[in-house]
């Protein structure tokens, strides 16, 4: 029979290396927020395939929605044939995206070809060529989401220098000792050293980084990077391709900071698992590439438009954002009551239900209590993730719709493991 040591074997002769597992567990079904692999065994699922899950696996609405369409049709390709729901799907998310201007959208894929569309679009609109990216930030794996994200290995190792036009810029992180101060400082070095303001067409960073490890830029820190792009003309790209669809409890974080990106990116949670990506931004700055420089064969793919448009119903219905802070308190209490036993939960934080742990011994980032706990946490029947530049954070990302009991029983098994880890 089918076992997860059979499966890893063939997957060992099969597929490419590069391409990581976390977990050496294969899936055979998935509900809400369990899964069960082929041996028949259940999990609780705290990874969410990446931020994708917010509504769960298989929502049944997302579920029915899917149904519906493909008793209809599955591809046109929208730049050849029109159909309503990618225009919906548009015209929700001009609304949601937040920026007291007129918007519009485009829709594509993949996280990293929203990004990559981002900075097409800015280019496009200021006659620029420079991107300001920052130090642990994520982007993706396409060539110029590559160049943009901001940690090498296992990223961009071995595949030489990445394209030009990019500079970095400290991500401020207080727990590591770069203050907002110290991160704008950073942005003047490279105008001093590397280009003028005059040739950066975007800056583009991560409300909260995610695979850098959960660090949330502060809103005053947000405010100061609006002004200085409003004084030079760069445009602002925000990606909330993990921070959006209602992770951190408004449906985009920006939302939280104050002031709004000229550009933001979505893409996971936004289609309940189905691959969905995007850019919203003010309409004259969408507008600056003419016809067929925007799309993609599968881009708003009618499938995952017919997603979307049921996840956006279900966060209404089940009001899912005040549910992310419910969840999001209830488990950083719990948290904070497990810290108090084991010192080297160095921090507990997060905004909404994007949740981090930082482990930390002797002053030093300590990854190797992750890896650990992320293999006893399999053991006893729990999916975690971990993240961070030093590899030293575990996050948590369990779908917002998760039961409270399954989610007590989750942080249980959690506490089981810091026990059994940290001593
Ligand atoms: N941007 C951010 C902030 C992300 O977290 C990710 C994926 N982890 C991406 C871009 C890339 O998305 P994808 O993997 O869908 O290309």
């Amino acid at each position: 029979s089918t076992t997860n040591d059979s499966l890893m074997a063939r997957r060992q002769a099969a597929v490419a290396g590069g391409v990581g597992q976390i977990h050496p567990i294969f899936t055979a079904r998935a509900e809400n927020a369990s899964v069960w692999d082929v041996e028949g065994r259940e999990f609780i699922d705290f990874a969410g395939g990446i931020a994708v899950l917010n509504t769960g696996h298989l929502h049944p609405k997302v579920k029915a929605a899917v149904a519906a369409q493909l008793e209809d049709f599955s591809h046109t390709c929208f730049m050849v044939l029109g159909y309503e729901s990618y225009i919906q799907v548009c015209e929700k998310l001009n609304q949601l995206v937040p920026g007291d201007f007129a918007k519009k959208t485009a829709l594509f894929t993949s996280g990293s070809e929203a990004v990559e569309n981002a900075v097409k679009v800015a280019r496009a609109y200021t006659k620029r060529a420079g991107v300001i990216a920052f130090t642990s930030g994520y982007h993706g794996r396409t060539m110029a989401a590559l160049a943009l994200t901001g940690k090498v290995a296992p990223y961009s190792k071995g595949m030489g220098l990445m394209s030009a036009n990019v500079f970095r810029a400290e991500f401020p992180c207080a727990l590591h000792g770069v203050s907002d101060d110290d991160a704008m400082a950073s942005i003047e070095r490279i105008f001093k050293n590397d280009a003028e303001p005059s040739d950066i067409a975007a800056i583009i960073l991560e409300p909260v980084q995610g695979e850098g490890g959960f660090y949330a830029a502060s809103p005053a820190f947000m405010q100061r990077l609006r002004a200085l792009c409003d004084r030079e003309g760069i445009v602002l790209i925000a990606d909330e391709v993990q921070t959006g669809a209602g992770r951190t409890g408004t449906f985009f974080a920006m939302e939280q900071m104050g002031v709004s990106a000229d550009i933001t990116t979505f893409a996971k949670s936004i289609a309940g698992g189905f691959p969905l990506s995007g850019i919203t931004g003010k309409a004259e700055v969408m507008d600056a590439i003419g016809p067929g420089g925007l799309g993609g064969t599968y881009g708003g793919n009618p499938l995952a438009c017919a997603a979307a448009l049921a996840v956006l119903e279900v966060f209404e219905e089940e009001k899912l954002l005040e549910r992310a802070n419910a969840i999001g308190e209830r488990i950083k209490s719990a948290l904070n009551t497990m810290q108090v036993e084991h010192p080297q939960i160095a921090d507990v934080r997060g905004l909404g239900a994007m949740i981090a742990i930082e482990l930390m011994e002797d002053g030093k980032p300590a990854p190797q209590y992750c890896a650990q706990i992320l293999a006893e946490a399999r053991n006893r029947g729990l999916i975690l993730l971990s993240c961070g530049t030093y590899g030293n954070v575990l996050r948590i990302l369990v779908p917002l719709t998760v039961p409270d009991e399954q989610l007590g029983a989750g942080l249980g098994i959690l506490k089981a493991c810091f026990d059994a880890v940290l001593k």
